[in-house]
């Protein structure tokens, strides 16, 4: 259940209900939500009358929630969340479309592609600096210099800046530099790192882990949320595939409508990581934007067959513009732009 008070609600009427719901057995955790208080309930206390709940000075309504996820359901909240970064709206009719290489690699690789993609129409720029691969023997990522470089090409082109982050000891740097902290799939149910994102009141793109459930996900967005940071984009990224022989994952084209119905956060697709082949990156991308997704994360390259993680997948310049004349002719067909 959750209690979601009045915004002019006084602390003394927040602790009045608090301590209402704890006398009857019941765990409360407090967050907030633009100011607003949102009291949710955990555990298994006494019955709780609804009516009489909301009744309560200061209380703006109460709900019981049925599925696991709260703040981030559809029940929660029933309008598209939206919200701004830089001069855009993320979750509006306009697709965001995030670009860039996998990983930054040099400041001419990071400064072409950035002023390329800016002029192709993509509204963010994305880079790796800290890379989380496979193996410890491959490239690790530029670090701080990565995160330099991305702050340089988001002066030289207006482009807010989407960078992973993998520990939470590095997210108060990352977030010195970047407008969007990325959770990658490995990094999914990494709850210090949740928490840490949480705390750290940016916007967050939470990529969906491989094996992950569709209900697994949303669990984790609901660490972020709880700590009262509701600027949370979903990501759909592929998932572990048996048939690894003509791709590198399956997307989950399901899960962009269903997503869409038990949540009210943003929905980005990433075609790249899902299909993990350059030449069908368009088709992948295509597909999530008919199935509603709010906008794409795409890998872009100079030179894909000199990258240094990523380069099958990644386009070419080009190619990613002709993409985005694709793109903006679906996204027109089902009443979004780009
Ligand atoms: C990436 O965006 O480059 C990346 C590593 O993605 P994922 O976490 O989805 O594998
Ligand atoms: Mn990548």
């Amino acid at each position: 259940m959750i209690i979601v008070m009045h915004p002019e609600a006084t602390p003394s009427e927040i602790d009045n209900v608090v301590a209402e719901v704890e006398a009857k057995g019941w765990q409360t955790h407090r967050s907030s939500d633009h100011g607003q208080t949102m009291i949710g309930l955990q555990g298994k206390g006494q019955p709780l009358d609804l009516f009489q709940l909301g009744q309560l000075p200061g209380v703006l309504d109460a709900m019981a929630i049925t599925q696991k996820f709260k703040l981030a359901s559809r029940a929660f909240r029933p309008e598209n969340t939206t919200f701004q970064i830089g001069d855009f709206t993320v979750g509006g009719k306009q697709l965001a479309v995030i670009a860039g290489p996998c990983s930054v690699e040099s400041r001419e690789q990071l400064l072409e592609t950035a002023h390329a993609v800016k002029e192709a129409g993509a509204t963010f720029l994305r880079g790796g600096a800290y890379k989380p691969r496979t193996s410890p023997y491959s490239f690790q990522g530029m670090g701080e210099q990565g995160l330099q470089l991305l702050a340089e090409a988001r002066e030289a082109t207006g482009l807010p800046v989407v960078t992973e982050v993998m520990s939470p000891d590095k997210v108060k740097l990352v977030a010195v530099y970047a407008d969007v902290l990325q959770i990658g799939a490995r990094n999914m149910q990494n709850y210090d790192l949740l928490n840490a994102v949480g705390e750290a009141q940016r916007p967050v793109l939470l990529k969906r882990g491989m094996s992950a459930t569709l209900e697994d996900l949303l669990m984790a967005a609901e660490y972020i949320l709880s700590h009262g940071n509701n600027q949370v984009m979903l990501c759909e990224r592929g998932i572990r595939t048996f048939d690894n022989k003509y791709a590198r994952n399956t997307f989950d084209v399901n899960a962009i409508p269903t997503l869409k119905e038990l949540t009210h956060l943003p929905l980005i697709a990433d075609p790249s990581h899902a299909i993990g082949v350059r030449r069908h990156v368009k088709s992948v991308a295509l597909a999530g934007v008919a199935a509603g997704a709010d906008g794409l994360i795409i890998e872009v390259h100079p030179n894909p067959d000199a990258a240094v993680s990523d380069g099958p997948q990644s386009l070419t310049l080009p190619q990613f513009a002709e993409l985005m004349q694709q793109v903006r002719a679906m996204a027109q067909a089902v009443g979004r732009e780009a």
